[in-house]
């Protein structure tokens, strides 16, 4: 039996306009929406979920959009960038499609023995494609506006900007299933076994200015196999001497909160019961999603909502 995956769940920033956010990473990326639903927390405004083929765990990249925001900047303690992988021949597929679009890139340049290419999106989140043989294995995704063979199949990984590398490399380490890989002056690289989102670089930084809002990273979550394992995740946890939330149903995963030592929101999240539990695996992201709890207002919810299309 091949033993669970570890490493990255999902990742979830803040956006500006939902409308923009979704042309970006559906027309423009070529990814899935996999979920429309609203922010549990403050349900007028939407919680989009885009993701691979199959909707897979290491692959929802989500958001929520707040189209009166203010632009966010980065800064220390935080996830700063996110990585999506993408089959290696595709390297001048996307290039061209990049500056068929309009999109400003830098480089190709090599991440960690991988070739990637660095850009912004909307909002100013960093993003990078990385080029990687493993991830053409994985299925593409048919409908997209990307052709399926170059379509990005889910989460390559991400980098995290600190202080100190350590204490925070010890959590991925002792709980996420991450080992050090190699070392490049203030850049830690951290991976796992997993077909995606296996990769975690630990960017050590000085402090410098910067401001919640727009294009900010709120939360890197990453994967227990079930809800026994996240509970003695959450006993770990605690006896790191950290203060993990209680789990929390949110509906699609099961989830437990805690702040890393470098500062980093970070979530732990079941592999189950996954984005099709509520929707035909085939039609997901075509309608408002509501977690049942929220059903009862439903109409008041929809009217306060922008209508947004893909
Ligand atoms: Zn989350």
């Amino acid at each position: 039996m091949k033993s669970h995956q570890k490493g990255i769940h999902h990742i979830t920033a803040l956006a500006g306009d939902p409308q923009q956010n979704a042309d970006f990473y559906v027309k423009k990326l070529g990814m899935r929406l996999v979920k429309k639903s609203v922010n549990q927390d403050d349900p007028g405004t939407y919680h989009l979920f885009y993701g691979n083929a199959e909707a897979t765990p290491g692959s929802g990249m989500t958001f929520f959009p707040w189209p009166m925001a203010r632009q966010g900047k980065p800064g220390l303690g935080e996830a700063v960038k996110v990585a999506l992988a993408v089959p290696s021949v595709s390297i001048e597929y996307w290039a061209e499609r990049f500056g068929k679009e309009g999109i400003d890139f830098d480089g190709p340049y090599d991440r960690f023995g991988r070739q990637a290419i660095g850009f912004k999106d909307p909002d100013r989140m960093a993003l990078e494609l990385v080029f990687d043989d493993e991830a053409g294995d994985l299925p593409g995704y048919e409908n997209s506006t990307v052709p399926t063979k170059h379509t990005i199949r889910g989460f390559y990984g991400t980098t995290l900007f600190l202080e100190q590398h350590k204490p925070t490399a010890d959590v991925l380490k002792s709980l996420f299933g991450f080992t050090e890989a190699e070392n490049e002056g203030n850049k830690w690289h951290y991976t796992t076994n997993a077909d995606i989102g296996s990769s975690v670089i630990i960017e050590e930084g000085e402090p410098k200015p910067s401001a919640n809002g727009t294009g900010i990273i709120h939360h890197v979550a990453f994967r227990a196999e079930d809800d026994d394992e996240l509970k003695s995740l959450r006993e770990k946890v605690l006896e790191m001497g950290l203060s993990p939330s209680q789990v929390i149903d949110r509906h699609w995963f099961h989830s437990v909160y805690f702040r890393s030592p470098g500062g980093v929101l970070f979530e732990i999240a079941t592999d189950g019961p996954g984005y099709d539990v509520d929707e035909d695996p085939n039609k997901l992201g075509q309608k408002l999603i509501l977690p049942p709890w929220l059903e009862s207002k439903r109409e008041m919810i929809e009217k306060r909502l922008p209508e947004i299309t893909v």
